[in-house]
């Protein structure tokens, strides 16, 4: 992929405070003052509660969507509240894996997060917005000037999505579960490599300690590292690129399960190094190219992994 100066679209990210009056504002107007209210009093920080679902579903579900050379991850949390991170390429990979992931019927999903603005991440989710309806779309709040970017762009206004920046702090409060950004900490203004801006999500649900790396850069790696210490599960970052997965962070993170999300590819994703250094810790490794949809399903006290 190319890595290419960030252009910013919002220098001043907003603030969680600048954040909810916009957030009640919209959950005011899609579900009413009653759940407003009940809402308010039930958390402290960000709450992204666009649709209440009642569902039986009481695990967490992680499904890493095969989408190709790109990234895509759907999370229905207990309770039934669905988050999906980037869409992978512009294909319909993503639109055909949320068709086969979600309940039949489901032709929505509350939470949309785009981790960076490249096109291996945001490509597949101009059709996803074009076919399911979405509570909040998530971002650093970077752009692109491709032309898929502006579509993706407008896509998002003509469906009304509100769009929310979110950097290193910000969180998503849901039940139990917490899905709380870890990175980016920096000033967007100054990006060079877009990889070192990428949102890192840390997910907390059913006992499990989940990392989405998205295509952090080692430098990113060995911050998060310091702040998330051991975790169960792990989104490798960039692909299984050799700059990424280092030493250092896998042995202080210590996954026991490991997730490539990779296609066919000129880059040599996911490479021997990286492999290599995943192989070294005992991480169990799971790739969306030989093995397809793969899903993790917690109930607390135990992790399953299907495929
Ligand atoms: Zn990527």
């Amino acid at each position: 992929m190319k890595m290419q100066p960030g252009e910013v679209e919002s220098p001043e990210r907003k603030s969680v405070l600048q954040i909810l009056p916009e957030v009640f504002n919209y959950i005011e107007r899609r579900i009413g003052r009653f759940i407003l209210i009940f809402f308010l009093l039930f958390t402290l920080s960000v709450w992204l509660l666009v649709r209440i679902v009642h569902t039986d579903q009481d695990d967490l579900l992680i499904h890493f969507l095969p989408v190709g050379q790109g990234d895509s991850e759907l999370i229905a949390l207990p309770g039934g509240a669905t988050v999906l991170i980037d869409g992978g390429p512009p294909t319909l990979d993503a639109v055909r894996a949320l068709d086969a992931a979600l309940p039949s019927g489901i032709r929505s999903i509350d939470v949309v997060i785009m981790t960076h603005p490249h096109l291996d991440h945001f490509g597949g989710l101009i059709d996803v917005a074009k076919r399911y309806r979405i509570g909040a779309f998530i971002s650093n709040g970077l752009s692109s000037n491709q032309a898929s970017f502006r579509e993706l762009k407008k896509t998002l206004e003509d469906r009304r999505v509100p769009r929310i920046t979110f950097g290193a702090g910000d969180s998503i409060h849901y039940a139990s579960s917490v899905l709380i950004a870890l990175a980016p900490s920096l000033d967007l203004g100054i990006v060079k490599n877009q990889n070192e801006a990428v949102l890192v999500l840390e997910l907390l649900a059913r006992n499990t300690k989940t990392l989405f790396m998205s295509d952090a850069t080692s430098d990113v790696e060995g911050a998060i590292g310091k702040i998330a210490g051991k975790i169960d599960i792990l989104k490798v970052s960039h692909h299984g690129s050799k700059f990424s997965s280092s030493e250092t962070f896998l042995k202080t993170a210590l996954p026991r399960f490991a997730f490539v999300e990779v296609g066919k590819n000129s880059y040599g994703h996911p490479t021997p190094q990286a492999l290599a250094r995943l192989g070294e810790i005992g991480a169990k490794v799971f790739r969306t190219d030989k093995d397809g949809l793969i899903t993790v399903r917690s109930d607390g006290a135990t992790l399953f992994v299907l495929k």
